[in-house]
Parts: structure tokens; C-alpha cells; sequence
């Protein structure tokens, strides 16, 4: 299964905000960014200098893939799918990221990050109406009902740990049963649902170049 494989923290410190990686961690005062807000490496506490466009639009597409943990082919696969559907290409791309079956565990805060959630998914804990799918990038559609399987242990662990993150709630776009582990899809995610500031124009403009 790809993944990024860099230390979590220090790519927080390279974005220069909080990207969220690590569940609970993200939230307490063990958090590294919180301790160190400047770029990893030897030059990291250098005053940064004024950043080009090409530079800006660049780490605003590091930023987002680094969220949602996918790799640079994946993520340019997704905005050339984007970019041949009807809508902005923008809000699309985004959409085709929230709509991953990992983010969509992640979003109804059965799992502390998204990475414990492509976890759960790649580990077979996770149906799409009824059959189990280890396919961390499945996209759920409209209508599409996801639940949790597992042993009463397992079932147990995750109900914890979505009452140790239920602050975080849950999207609009979705309805959460946390007690059934249940989530319906009501509608497709929009990007005033995806919780966080990308600036999808920017990483179109770079893939336009
Ligand atoms: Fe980023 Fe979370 Fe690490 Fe803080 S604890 S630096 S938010 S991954």
C-alpha cells in the first residue's frame, strides 16, 4: 500500500502549520510543531525568504497530499480526473479526496487520524453496503452505507476512540451512527465541508503550467 514514509511531525514543520497527522498527539501539548515552528533541517530557523508563486502554489500541494496521505502520482491521477469532469476542477479534486474511503472513516471519527483509518481499511475492518473493501482510496458514493467489522474487542477499541475524538465532529455530508459504527452518505462533500483551508486554485495553477 503507498504511503509517505517522512516523520509526521517534521512534515507539519516543513508546511509551517499544523497538519494533523498524528490523532490525539495533534491536539495535546506533546504536539512538535507547537515546540518548534520552524522548517526541519540546518537551515530550518533561517528567516524564509519571500516565497514565488511557483513556490506557494507548490507547498499548497504538498500541503494537501500530505493530509490526505497519498503519494504524487495518485494525487495528479486525482486532478486529471478532476480536470475531465464537468465541474471546477478545483472543488472536484477536493471532492475526490474527501470522498476516500479512509477520510470518510477518519471523518466520522472512528479513527484518530488518517492513517490509523487507511489502517483499518487496508486491515479489512471496513464494508461499503455490506462487503468488505481494503481499498484505502475506494471512493463512496451517494447512498452508500460504511460500517466497521471486527471482534467485540476491536469494535470496542475504535467506539473509544471515537469518544476520545468526538470534538472533532462529524461533516455534514455524511450521517454518523458512532453506537452502530454506521456511517450513510447523505450527499457529496462540497469544500465547505472539508474542515480545513486549502486554496484549490493554487494547485490548479501549478498543474496548469
Ligand atoms: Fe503535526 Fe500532529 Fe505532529 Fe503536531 S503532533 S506536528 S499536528 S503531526
Amino acid at each position: 500500500m503507498a504511503r509517505t514514509t517522512t516523520a509526521l511531525c517534521r512534515l507539519c514543520r516543513r508546511e509551517g502549520e499544523k497538519l494533523f497527522l498524528k490523532g490525539t498527539k495533534c491536539t495535546s501539548d506533546k504536539c512538535a510543531f507547537l515546540k518548534r515552528e520552524y522548517a526541519p533541517g540546518q537551515h530550518g530557523q533561517q528567516r524564509r525568504r519571500k516565497s514565488s508563486d511557483y513556490a506557494v502554489q507548490l507547498r499548497e500541494k504538498q500541503k494537501t497530499k500530505r493530509v490526505y496521505g497519498v503519494l504524487e502520482k495518485q494525487f495528479k491521477n486525482y486532478f486529471k480526473k478532476a480536470e475531465k469532469s464537468k465541474g471546477a476542477t478545483g472543488e472536484v479534486l477536493l471532492q475526490l479526496l474527501e470522498r476516500r474511503l479512509d477520510n470518510v472513516v477518519f471523518r466520522a471519527c472512528f479513527s484518530a487520524s488518517r492513517n490509523a483509518a487507511r489502517q483499518m481499511v487496508g486491515h479489512r475492518f471496513v464494508k461499503v453496503n455490506g462487503r468488505k473493501v481494503n481499498i484505502p482510496s475506494f471512493l463512496v458514493s451517494k447512498g452508500d452505507e460504511i460500517t466497521i467489522a471486527g471482534d467485540g474487542k476491536q469494535l470496542k477499541e475504535i467506539k473509544n476512540t471515537a469518544k476520545v475524538v468526538e470534538d472533532r465532529g462529524t461533516p455534514e455530508w455524511m450521517e454518523v451512527a458512532t453506537d452502530a459504527l454506521a456511517v450513510k452518505i447523505l450527499r457529496m462533500p462540497e469544500k465547505k465541508d472539508i474542515g480545513m483551508v486549502i486554496e484549490e486554485n493554487l494547485i490548479v495553477e501549478l498543474y496548469s503550467k
